[in-house]
């Protein structure tokens, strides 16, 4: 990765220069560096703020990536962030390894403030801050990531094979994810902290028709126990409050996403739950600012899908700038 100050150094438009560039990117999953590729192919010199910690996005926390187009035998996570960012590099792009802390985009000229590499000027912004899945909370949950404990079926669901593993979650996530499994584990748990599902009629009959599947409800995941690796869940009954162990080889967290908007959430129009609203492909409801990837959408959040929509946003803001 770069070094921010090096980085930003070199950068028109950074500290002490009165440079504006014409396009900034704010994130560096598949959807900001996509955006980046394109943007800097068109010679718009783009700056991509990546993040002081997590640059590469969520890609960067996961092992194989096995249904990326293009990669016959898989890529891992982090190999491909690395590709798709060095790809953008080729072109042109320029990064800032560091967070951006506040962005003024109340006027033509919009202003990118970073935790310590000082304050940039852009004339527009593709925001692709994506989004996080949401943790239970538990003291060893990051430990066992990739170690039983996964947040992702698509991604991990094939390392179980024949074993036994648990989905926690009541909603769509939960279900679909379920679902999925089956077609690796020998059993599938879903265990709900209720005794009814929020998810919608058709996943929920899809499940319960699922003979590999069984519901523990009433329960909360309220450690994960295992050293190595996990061995087992303590479940605590949310209606007497008792307590017993669930062998398992692995748990799937599914209760839901937080889209990273903190941000735009007062400043560009969101939704209740917080994903950016666009229109017409990935127009914000600020004119010359863009969205795209995990942060505006629901439903997918597929590598895939979050790079198509990084491309589509870098066409809308070429053309928004070819206009003016
Ligand atoms: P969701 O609908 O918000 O459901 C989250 C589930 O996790 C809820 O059942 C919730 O329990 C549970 N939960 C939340 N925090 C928890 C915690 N700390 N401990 C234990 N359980 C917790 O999220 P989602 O399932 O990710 O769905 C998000 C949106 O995407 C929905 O609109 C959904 O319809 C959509 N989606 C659609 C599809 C599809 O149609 N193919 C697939 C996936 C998602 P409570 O019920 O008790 O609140």
């Amino acid at each position: 990765m770069t070094d921010a100050s090096a980085a930003t150094s070199a950068i028109p438009g950074s500290p002490g220069t009165t440079d504006i560039h014409d396009v900034v990117v704010i994130g560096s999953g598949p959807a900001g560096y996509t955006a980046a590729i394109y943007l800097a192919r068109a010679q718009l010199k783009p700056v991509v703020f990546e993040g002081a910690v997590t640059a590469g996005g969520a890609l960067m926390n996961t092992t194989e990536v096995e249904n990326f187009p293009g990669f016959v035998d898989g890529i891992m996570g982090p190999e491909l962030m690395q590709n798709m960012r060095a790809q953008a590099e080729r072109f042109g792009t320029m990064f800032v390894t560091d967070d951006v802390t506040d962005l003024d985009i109340s006027s033509d000229i919009r202003t990118i403030t970073t935790g310590s590499s000082g304050t940039f000027k852009a004339r527009s912004v593709v925001l692709a801050m994506g989004s996080g899945y949401r943790e239970l909370g538990l003291p060893n949950e990051k430990a066992l990531s990739g170690r039983g404990v996964s947040w992702c079926a698509t991604c991990d669901g094939f390392f179980f094979r024949g074993k036994t593993i648990a989905v926690v979650g009541g909603g769509d996530s939960a279900m679909e994810e379920a679902t999925f499994l089956t077609r690796f584990a020998e059993k599938v748990y879903v265990i709900h902290r209720r005794d009814h599902l929020r998810a919608s009629r058709i996943m929920i009959e899809r499940a319960e028709n699922d003979p590999k599947i069984e519901f523990v409800w009433n329960s909360a995941v309220t450690e994960l126990l295992g050293e190595a690796s996990l061995q087992s869940v303590q479940l605590t009954d949310t209606v007497n409050g008792s307590t017993r162990d669930l062998p398992l080889d692995g748990l799937f967290i599914a209760i839901g996403h937080d889209p990273r908007s903190e941000l735009v959430r007062t400043t560009v129009d969101c939704d209740d739950a917080g994903y950016v609203l666009t229109k017409h492909g990935t127009l914000t409801s600020v004119d010359g600012v863009f969205a795209c990837g995990d942060l505006v959408d629901h439903t997918y959040r597929q590598a895939i899908t979050a790079a198509g929509s990084g491309c589509a946003a870098a066409l809308d803001a070429e053309r928004w700038l070819a206009a003016r």
